[in-house]
């Protein structure tokens, strides 16, 4: 095993400029365009390696160290020492080796939908009915994209490769690049009779609808993952996956925080101050709630169990109900007349106000709901 001095045939002190000098005289002299077998393709590769070793100086350094560019002494640089070529071996090639064909068929795109859904349904659980515009494989072709009883044509361009070879000029003088063929756009085939429905894409757009299991528990956010639902691929190619990212509506009564469900009771400043028993709509149908003689504007009532399930099982969170005393507005004489009487009786005729310290209930309450002070 020669060196890699040895190899681009300069002295182990050659400058920087005389290594690439000496590379590009054997790569002149090597290139497999040039210079076609197995014997000068190795060759090349061994004088491109040892290029692209003592060109980096960190490599160099490196490899005069220790004898090798892996850096471990004593390895003595094997023949296996061809690894990490791949940057300027692929600058010559344009990706190395030919790819081949390819495939008219391919995995189709995954695809992403929302679907809104009322907080009830949320709370429950619902199937949704997604009404989608997605690639469905063609009915006529079957995906094979030709005019049934015809088949594709080696493309008489390429002869198949999908690639052809086209002479570009270089710091190394003429080289053939590898392009994808214009003819058959890289398929290796044509097709001398498309299908007529999916102009030989083996797949059409299509309105289609799906049922969609929506779990008790989601929010705006979840997304449901349905494999295999996405859009049909091209040339009869399996369907890529589809996702639905749920969005749940504001309701105009309830709304949701984390599993809690929160609405707002308004209930007259008598009965607050009397109690009373009186009946909610909930998701649940209607529950009886009791609000005790001398509740407070912003105090809550609890029902437990009656929020948002968790999305995969468990107990559910509570609905809190929170009491909004509501102050008469328009009162009669008579009215009037009772409520100074009250006053009186509660020595209140002359009340004073006093302002509350901060942390109170409606800041409490603010934050409870996430709203910002
Ligand atoms: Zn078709
Ligand atoms: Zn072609």
């Amino acid at each position: 095993m020669s060196s890699h001095y040895e190899t681009l045939g300069v002295t182990r002190d050659a400058s920087a400029e005389e290594i690439k000098k000496a590379y590009r005289k054997l790569a002149r002299k090597l290139h497999p365009d040039v210079n076609p077998g197995q014997d000068v393709a190795d060759q090349f590769k061994a004088v491109t390696h040892a290029y692209e070793v003592l060109s980096d100086p960190q490599k160099r350094q490196v490899y005069d160290t220790t004898g090798n560019e892996n850096g471990t002494a004593g390895g003595g640089g094997g023949g296996g020492g061809f690894g990490g070529f791949g940057d300027i071996f692929e600058q010559f090639f344009g990706g190395g080796q030919a790819q081949g064909p390819a495939s008219r068929t391919q995995r189709g795109r995954d695809a992403l939908v929302t679907a809104s859904i009322e907080l009830k349904d949320a709370v429950q659980g619902t199937v949704y009915t997604l009404d989608i515009e997605t690639a469905v494989t063609c009915t006529v072709c079957n995906g094979s994209c030709c005019q049934p009883g015809t088949s594709p044509e080696t493309c008489t361009i390429c002869h198949g490769q999908g690639q052809v070879q086209r002479p570009v000029r270089s710091f190394l003088g003429q080289m053939m690049t590898v392009e994808t063929c214009s003819a058959c756009r890289g398929f290796g085939t044509t097709l001398p009779n498309p299908c007529n429905e999916c102009m030989g894409q083996g797949r059409v757009r299509e309105r289609v609808s799906k049922q969609l299991k929506v779990p008790a528990g989601v929010a705006t956010g979840t997304r449901i993952h349905l494999a295999g639902q996405g859009e049909a691929g091209p040339g009869g190619g399996p369907a890529g996956d589809l996702y639905v990212e749920i969005n749940v509506k504001r309701h105009a009564v309830f709304e949701r925080e984390g599993n809690d469900l929160h609405a707002t009771l308004r209930i007259p400043m008598t009965a607050a101050a009397l109690g009373t028993e009186l009946k909610l709509d909930t998701f649940d149908g209607e529950q009886e709630i009791r609000i005790e003689a001398g509740t407070q504007s912003s105090d809550t009532v609890k029902l437990s169990q009656l929020g948002v399930p968790r999305l995969r099982g468990g107990a559910r969170g509570d609905l809190l109900v929170h009491v909004h005393v509501e102050t008469p507005t328009k009162i009669d004489a008579e009215q009037r007349e009772l409520l100074e009487r009250l006053a009186s009786l509660r020595d209140e005729e002359f009340a004073e106000g006093r302002l509350a310290e901060r942390g109170g209930v409606f800041s409490r309450l603010r934050d409870k709901l996430g709203h910002r002070a």
